[in-house]
């Protein structure tokens, strides 16, 4: 196991991001883990025998360099909140046990129970305050066209993140010949090989929600003093490779996000108010929780660049919540202020010529549920009763489906 040793420790609350970013040098590397008492000392374990050579020293100056970019801007924090909650332990393996969670393809999820009341109980509370912000309900679909991901930076900005959709060609002999490869191999433990079939795409998942807005608006001019308010909640999908653990990183997660769009003024003032759902949604439900700036996991080369822009204007705040077993702040929410970036890229303008502004929040319903489960346990008549009123409400409106002749 190859060990090497940084110039300086690294703070236990930046270990998280720089082994997620670390796993992108080789596809070899199986797992990283920092001393538990000495923070320059980083362990890797490699899957072959033979550790590339150049390897070591490349993980060396990778990982200074992205502990030199947290360190060169720490983040602010405009909100904790520490109520006293006992956590329980092994969350994920309790909810898989009992049978609520059940993991399908790596990095998927099956959600029934409690764990599944809870997710429809929050987002119902998440859709309601959206609501109230006069959101207008979009249902967006699972796939995104490249071009709308490459218009909005996404492939510039996280490529290796994507998750791309193809199909066989339009051509009858290369869909027998598809077939014959598939009779002739196993299902079990098969990883379809599409070499020679599928060698473009010009779709993949959706890893956000409101790039599909801005989309649907794209080339508008907004009337005066527009401010466009959305909302949606929709699947995102991430490629986190050896990063994906439990439900804490996953390839498939669920979102509900709020979107602003329109005159720079309004735009900001609905961010504040963002900022406050956020934060009293945090209070109803007692979660030891903050809310920081943040940047956005940028892959390694650009990561530097990138995280002091989003950083030195506050435009990224994330909302955290502490998990007791791992130790560990956890992102469960956003708001993110994009300025004009999306206007201008998706033209979409003001009357007077300039780019319209936006902003949105996000909601991470997964990692919400499960957080919920890891500060406050399993038995949900000991939980706060801001979470049992959430909870109750959505048990209500299911009964009442069900006696609804
Ligand atoms: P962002 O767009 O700020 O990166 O992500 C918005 C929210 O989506 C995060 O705050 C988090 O709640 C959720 N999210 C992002 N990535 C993942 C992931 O890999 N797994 C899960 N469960 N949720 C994620
Ligand atoms: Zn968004």
């Amino acid at each position: 196991v190859p060990e090497i040793i940084l110039e300086q420790p690294v703070p236990r609350e930046f270990q998280p991001e720089i082994v997620k970013n670390l796993y992108w040098l080789d596809g070899g590397i199986e797992s990283f883990a920092f001393d538990a008492t000495d923070g320059r000392r980083l362990s890797f374990g490699y899957r072959k025998a033979a550790v590339p050579e150049h390897l070591p020293l490349r993980v060396k100056q990778s990982a200074e360099r992205l502990a030199r970019s947290l360190r060169a801007i720490p983040s602010k924090t405009l909100f904790e909140l520490k109520p006293a909650n006992a956590g329980c332990a092994a969350p994920y393996d309790q909810l898989v046990q009992r049978g609520w969670v059940r993991p399908a393809a790596h990095g998927t999820h099956v959600y029934r129970g409690l764990f599944l009341d809870l997710f429809l109980a929050l987002d119902a509370q998440f859709r309601q305050a959206a609501l109230r912000l006069e959101a207008e309900e979009y249902k967006f679909p699972a796939i995104i066209p490249m071009e709308t991901l490459a218009r909005a930076g996404y492939l510039n900005s996280f490529p290796h993140n994507a998750n791309f959709v193809c199909h066989l060609p339009e051509q009858a002999e290369a869909v027998e010949r598809f077939k014959d490869r598939m009779k002739s191999s196993s299902p079990e433990g098969a990883t379809l090989s599409l070499d020679g079939f599928c060698t473009h795409s010009a779709t993949a998942l959706s890893p956000t929600v409101c790039y599909h807005f801005y989309q649907t608006h794209a080339g508008q001019t907004l009337p005066a003093d527009a401010l466009l308010t959305a909302t949606a909640l929709s699947p995102c999908y991430r490629y986190e490779g050896k990063a994906m653990r439990g439900l804490r990183r996953l390839r498939e997660f669920t979102m509900r996000e709020i979107i602003f769009l329109g005159e720079p003024t309004l735009v900001q003032k609905r961010r504040e108010a963002l900022i406050s759902l956020q934060r009293e949604l945090l209070e109803r439900c007692q979660l030891h929780s903050a809310i920081r700036t943040a940047s956005d996991p940028f892959f390694l080369d650009d990561y530097d660049k990138k995280r002091v822009f989003q950083m030195s204007f506050d435009l990224k705040h994330e909302v955290q919540a502490w998990l007791p077993e791992e130790q560990e702040w956890l992102a469960i929410g956003s708001v993110n202020h994009h300025q004009d970036h999306f206007g201008k890229v998706f033209g979409i303008t003001l009357p007077e010529g300039m780019p319209a502004q936006s902003c949105c929040l996000g909601f991470g319903l997964d990692r919400w549920c499960m957080t919920i489960f890891a500060q406050h346990g399993f038995d949900p008549n000991c939980w706060p009763e801001g979470v049992r009123v959430i909870l109750d409400a959505h048990r209500r409106h299911t009964a009442a489906l069900k006696t609804a002749a």
